[in-house]
């Protein structure tokens, strides 16, 4: 549809560093997409706590610039040289800036084809946390049978996917969150003990105790933290010796400066601070992720919770849900 590269669309704008004030919905032209790049009509656009460093100018960025890195939808126009995709493939993607929009233009080696069975929607919804999820069980600190692992946040986007995935690989969860229900929600999900970080005096001992009842008594294989500066000294401790602290963000604001003495004296430990764009940077990698993430949808193996959607106008309230702890699952934003 050629025609619509001289319409416009709608934007999700950040206009300056900021709280949700800044973010803007504006008209825009369609981009045209240069050499390698694709033009897609955009069906959802995810939620993301990365969205929300970019904004806020944690990850300083140049403003005013389109928000988000998440979503699915239809290929419409192809930009020279583009192999591969044709008009009217399903696709979808994460990790690629400034498509909270009506319409996008991609790199084309950046998309993941849609299985038939898999909604659009229901794909913008799983491929960054369900990507994130994935790299983290199975090549940072890979899951295997009998691990016992720390999932901080259980009831969260990331949260869920990351339990439903360890608990596929054979392995058991201790899972914080922040109420009973969303404890319970974890539970669900599979998390065989389940721990409400805000009502807990002693988060430590409880974790430690719920690892004990899971045959981890010296601690837990590995903590994967997403919530980072009120969580990462229990993670630490939470470990048995030579377990591995993922700390992979930090909802709750970014870790101090940390003496790595702390890893000698925890028990021989590991840190690593991982990001979803290493672990998709080459091609092949980003396939096999991302088509084993919507395979494990299309089957049912692994369920994607969409707790909201909002039109791109209402985006302010879906960051304020995300950023005010009260979303369980995925947020998704409609052009
Ligand atoms: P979530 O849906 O998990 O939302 C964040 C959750 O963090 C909240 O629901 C809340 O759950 C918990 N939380 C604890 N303290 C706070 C706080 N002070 N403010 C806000 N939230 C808090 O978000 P996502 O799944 O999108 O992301 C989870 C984490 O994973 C983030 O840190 C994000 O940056 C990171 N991430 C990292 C990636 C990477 O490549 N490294 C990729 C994708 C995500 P509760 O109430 O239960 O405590």
């Amino acid at each position: 549809t050629p025609e619509a590269l001289t319409s416009t669309q709608p934007a999700l704008v950040v206009t300056r560093p900021g709280g949700r004030e800044v973010l803007q919905v504006q008209d825009r032209p369609v981009p045209e997409p240069g050499p390698g790049e694709v033009l897609v009509e955009v069906a959802a656009a995810g939620v993301n706590f990365i969205d929300v460093y970019q904004r806020e100018g944690v990850y300083p960025m140049e403003t005013p610039f389109v928000l988000g890195k998440e979503g699915a939808g239809t290929v419409r126009v192809l930009g020279d040289g583009v192999e591969g995709v044709s008009p009217g493939d399903r696709v979808a993607w994460a990790m690629t800036q400034g498509t909270t929009a009506g319409w996008a233009t991609l790199p084309a080696g950046s998309l993941v084809p849609v299985p038939d069975e898999v909604e659009l929607e229901t794909a913008a919804a799983a491929m960054l946390q369900g990507m994130t999820a994935h790299f983290l069980v199975t090549d940072c600190a890979p899951i295997g049978e009998g691990s016992v692992a720390l999932v901080h946040a259980a009831a969260g986007g990331v949260g869920q996917l990351l339990v439903q995935m360890v608990v596929a690989r054979g392995g058991h969860v201790v899972a914080t969150a922040g109420s009973e229900e969303k404890c319970a929600i974890a539970r669900s999900r599979g998390a065989a003990e389940t721990i409400d970080y805000t009502a807990e005096d002693d988060l430590e001992g409880a974790i430690a105790e719920a690892a004990a009842r899971l045959g981890a008594p010296d601690g837990v294989d590995v903590a994967y933290d997403g919530v980072g500066a009120a969580t990462f000294d229990a993670s630490l401790a939470a470990l048995r010796p030579r377990g591995v602290l993922v700390l992979f963000g930090g909802a709750s604001g970014q870790v101090p400066p940390f003496d790595i003495q702390r890893l000698n004296a925890g028990g021989s430990l590991y840190l690593t601070r991982p990001t979803l764009a290493h672990y998709i940077a080459r091609r092949e990698e980003l396939l096999r992720r991302g088509q084993e993430v919507l395979a494990a949808v299309a089957s049912g193996e692994l369920d994607v919770a969409v707790d909201g959607r909002y039109p791109m106008t209402e985006a302010a309230e879906a960051y304020a849900a995300l950023e005010g702890r009260t979303s369980t699952g995925k947020l998704l934003l409609v052009p």
